[in-house]
């Protein structure tokens, strides 16, 4: 075999070059259409409601020529997508995107306050939502002083709030004439979609992935580990969609690469473990892509039995450390070795850097660089490492992201010469060419696959009038990953009642970022130049 090392240290790919088309994201997803048009492209897990790839394309298609002629949207105007996981979600973004528009993904979990902050760097001119989420995003439209059209989806039968236009009527409305798309403008180097990520320090940030971006990591995903079934005329592999299409992860992975290769994706607004395990036997799920967490539960909930993993034949977990024990744990509960695979990657690379090839049983490390990508450790002077050294691990290719948006300073510090991306991740990576993710240098907190910004907790808890200073680091947690810490001090002559910060907190951030513990002392340990010591804090 030809080592993957070159020279520099740079370590390629074992994949073949392929070749990356200058389409758009909606011309790579629909380029087969003619191909499955009768197929089951989206089904609702809730409400069995599903729609045909031909009803998706014509639905998406009806919906972007309405943005143009009634909402009078143009090429670069933002639409924000603040949805939980719905069979209409990945035709709003499609059909925003074929109206020119570029697609910000918010946490539909977020609080109105946590909205304000990406609205503030997306400033979208158009919010599709549910009912649900109504009222945080009127909230945080008022809080940024900006007002912009809602559409809302349905999730079942509710009655849309009032003031809000329905999705399904401009979905189905086929009345406006479709030519107007032919005044879009959008080139494979435009800005496709706004995920957001804090990235290796600092609050969230906008992510800018472009159409050339996302149809790279695509046609990478295909080319390199296929993580479906050639499908044929009478073949197809299902999904169960429950990682959220707002994520990189759900998104890039799940959603837009498996809606271009033919898959049914089955959408679960939420994780709930019955309706999970229903649906895995209801809809003969074939692919199951994970989080650490939907592993541990798979192998250690009592509910589970060796039937729900019956049709599944791929299998993949990404996003966060995977505990060993946990693998093993869950091919006891399948009662056999299933074909399972670990992959690498970041929102900031569409998500998929590196994955293991299928059939290996190497279950540790998160695989190879997959086609186009290449990889470098480097020590913190920079320097490039060789074979087995542990250092930051840096990425290459067209997948990684344009930048972050309008933020100059961020973008400096992401980049290295040559547009290396720095991941703020620790690896090594062997002879073979194989990574394995050690540890993470950056200050990102993982719960459950989620993100949490330390500088956004941190940020919350000043806001507290007791609180002079704060810092916030993620401690190991057996069910989530990590959970964050806080370490406050107290301002001169306050007496902190841990349970009024707690709460100040929990009101106003998503769930999974509430607090675990908070520990006082007198100052928080910093640098000469003012950052916060982390590990020194981890170590207390
Ligand atoms: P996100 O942008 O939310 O997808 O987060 C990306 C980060 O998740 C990476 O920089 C890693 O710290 C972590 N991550 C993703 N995949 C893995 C993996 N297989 N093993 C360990 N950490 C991972």
């Amino acid at each position: 075999a030809h080592s993957l090392w070159r020279e520099g240290n740079v370590v390629v790919s074992p994949h073949k070059t392929v070749e990356i088309p200058d389409s758009t994201l909606a011309q790579h997803v629909w380029a087969n259409l003619d191909r499955w048009p009768q197929r089951t492209a989206l089904v609702c897990g809730i409400t069995c409601r599903q729609y045909t790839y031909e009803q998706a394309y014509q639905m998406s298609r009806n919906f972007a020529a309405n943005l143009r002629k009634k909402f009078r949207l143009r090429d670069d105007d933002t639409v924000a997508l603040v949805l939980p996981n719905l069979p209409e979600y990945p035709l709003a973004l499609l059909g925003a995107s074929e109206a020119g528009c570029v697609v910000t993904t918010v946490n539909p979990m977020y609080t109105a306050h946590e909205v304000q902050h990406s609205f503030k760097i997306s400033n979208p001119k158009l919010v599709v939502t549910t009912a649900d989420n109504f009222n945080v995003v009127k909230k945080a439209m008022e809080l940024n002083k900006t007002d912009a059209p809602i559409i809302m989806i349905k999730q079942s039968n509710e009655s849309p709030p009032r003031g809000a236009a329905s999705f399904e009527e401009l979905a189905k409305d086929n009345s406006v004439d479709k030519s107007i798309l032919k005044e879009v403008k959008r080139i494979s180097g435009d800005v496709c979609i706004l995920p957001y990520s804090s990235g290796t320090t600092g609050l969230p940030k906008a992510v800018e992935l472009t159409h050339r971006n996302i149809v790279a990591n695509c046609i990478q995903q295909t080319e390199g580990v296929r993580l479906y079934e050639d499908t044929t005329a009478n073949s197809q592999d299902t999904v169960l969609v429950v990682l959220p299409m707002f994520h990189s992860f759900g998104l890039g992975m799940l959603t837009l690469h498996k809606m271009s290769v033919g898959v049914r994706l089955v959408t679960l607004p939420k994780f709930n473990p019955k309706t999970y395990l229903d649906s895995l036997l209801k809809y003969k799920v074939n692919i199951l892509v994970m989080a650490p967490p939907t592993v541990l539960f798979l192998g250690t909930s009592s509910e589970v039995r060796a039937d729900h993993f019956e049709h599944v034949h791929r299998s993949m977990s990404g996003a966060a450390p995977l505990p060993q024990a946990d693998i093993q744990r869950l091919f006891e509960k399948a009662n056999r070795e299933l074909n399972f695979v670990q992959g690498y990657g970041l929102t900031e690379t569409s998500p998929l850097a590196t994955l293991m090839f299928l059939g290996s049983k190497n279950y540790e490390s998160s695989g190879y660089a997959i086609p186009n990508v290449e990889l470098k450790i480097i020590n913190s002077e920079l320097q490039a490492l060789g074979p087995n050294e542990t250092g930051e691990l840096l990425i290459r290719g067209p997948n990684v992201m344009r930048g972050y948006k309008d933020n100059p300073e961020s973008n400096r510090e992401a980049f290295l010469d040559g547009r290396w991306l720095r991941t703020g991740d620790l690896a090594t990576i062997n002879e073979a060419g194989e990574v394995t993710i050690t540890d993470r240098l950056k200050e990102l907190i993982k719960v459950k696959g989620f993100q949490v910004a330390p500088a956004e907790l941190e940020a919350v808890l000043k806001e507290h009038l007791d609180v002079l200073d704060a810092a916030v680091v993620g401690v190991k947690d057996d069910t989530f990953g990590e959970v964050p810490k806080a370490f406050v001090v107290a301002r001169h002559d306050r007496k902190l009642d841990s349970k009024k910060i707690l709460d100040f907190v929990a009101e106003r951030v998503a769930p999974y970022k509430k607090i675990n513990e908070i520990v006082y002392i007198d100052s928080i340990p910093k640098n000469p130049s003012g950052k916060i010591l982390r590990r020194l804090l981890k170590e207390k």
